[in-house]
């Protein structure tokens, strides 16, 4: 993980109007463009097309359309009838049948009562036939809400709904047992986001840490948690615990984002774990984009090379 100065920069920049236009320009341009290593193109057609070379690697997907924070409820409305368009389109793909979404792009930061109806609105057809539904975590103002938001649908019935936990929130390890409590779902992460020392750990060490302790309680829930990291010592820590507990591999998944340790996703699958890939595509890649050079600043020379071939 990245140490927090060099993730608040990033957190900065990924604000600045003029990078984000000459990202736009140039990243998504050619198949060789730059932002195409983490995202699979703008359209559906080429998510689909993305998934589809996943799945023929012996690994299953999650699509996610990019966007978050809209502005407006006619923008909510309108990734709304986005995202119902992309559960038709993966439908008649063929595809595995599984996405995750935020709800800041549904309208939570303008009003909660619609984000829900918007959400029901995808939750319908996508349970109709038999799709999975992740709800991402955003930065920790939006944590306490998401978790209301997820158990008021669960309240509702809905149970092909899962929610996501981030290791490096204090808050946490309370918020497991909630969700435990209900039997449902939890991907676990250590937290894409830039959060202040008073909710969240600071150093590495203890978010890794945090990690393991929350991965060996959601493993021997047995309520199919997805480990999604690309940790290699954490990734280790798993095999050995399942090993040493007799939990099978069909018990739980790792899951990884599109284009990053491709190697380790191979590995993993040939040693017979589950591997979900989550793949991001859609017009809204820049904040996205941001956060994963933000992870690791090797990543950047990478963009500058692909930005100078660009020109
Ligand atoms: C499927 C999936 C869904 C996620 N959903 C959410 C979510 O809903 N909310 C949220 O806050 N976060 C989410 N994340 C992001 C997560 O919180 C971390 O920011 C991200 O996974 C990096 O942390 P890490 O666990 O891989 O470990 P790190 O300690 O950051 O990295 C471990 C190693 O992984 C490799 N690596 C990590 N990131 C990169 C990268 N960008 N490029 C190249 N190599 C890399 C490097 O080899 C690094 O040494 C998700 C992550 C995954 C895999």
């Amino acid at each position: 993980m990245l140490d927090s100065a060099s993730k608040t920069f990033f957190h900065l920049i990924a604000r600045s109007q003029t990078l984000k236009k000459l990202a736009s320009r140039y990243g998504m341009r050619k198949p060789s463009s730059f932002a195409r290593r983490f995202i699979a193109g703008e359209t559906v057609a080429e998510a689909i097309e993305a998934a589809r070379a996943v799945e023929a690697r012996g690994m299953s997907v999650t699509l996610d359309l990019l966007g978050e924070s809209v502005t407006s409820l006619a923008k909510a409305d309108a990734a709304t009838r986005d995202y119902v368009a992309v559960v038709e389109a993966m439908i008649a793909s063929g595809i595995g049948r599984n996405i995750s979404l935020k709800l800041t792009q549904l309208g939570l930061d303008l009003d909660r009562v619609t984000t829900l109806d918007n959400f029901r609105r995808i939750l319908e057809p996508a349970t109709t036939h038999g799709f999975f539904v992740r709800i991402d975590m955003e930065n920790s103002p939006y944590t306490e809400v998401t978790l209301d938001v997820f158990e008021t649908l669960w309240g509702l019935g809905y149970r092909n709904l899962g929610v996501v936990l981030q290791s490096a929130l204090h808050r946490t390890e309370a918020d497991l047992t909630r969700v435990l409590a209900l039997g449902a779902r939890v991907r676990l992460v250590k937290g894409a986001y830039k959060e202040p020392a008073s909710v969240a750990y600071q150093r590495k060490a203890d978010v890794d840490a945090a990690y393991l302790r929350l991965m060996e309680a959601l493993l021997r829930s047995d309520t199919f948690p997805a480990l999604a990291t690309h940790d290699p010592e954490i990734i280790d820590r798993a095999k050995s615990f399942v090993a040493h507990e007799g939990i099978a591999k069909d018990r739980f998944e790792f899951q990884m984002l599109y284009g990053v340790r491709r190697d380790l996703q191979a590995s993993l699958v040939a040693e017979g774990y589950g591997v979900r890939v989550y793949i991001p595509f859609g017009g809204q890649w820049f904040p996205y984009f941001m956060r994963r050079l933000g992870e690791r600043p090797a990543n950047v020379s990478f963009v500058l090379r692909s930005l100078l071939r660009e020109n």
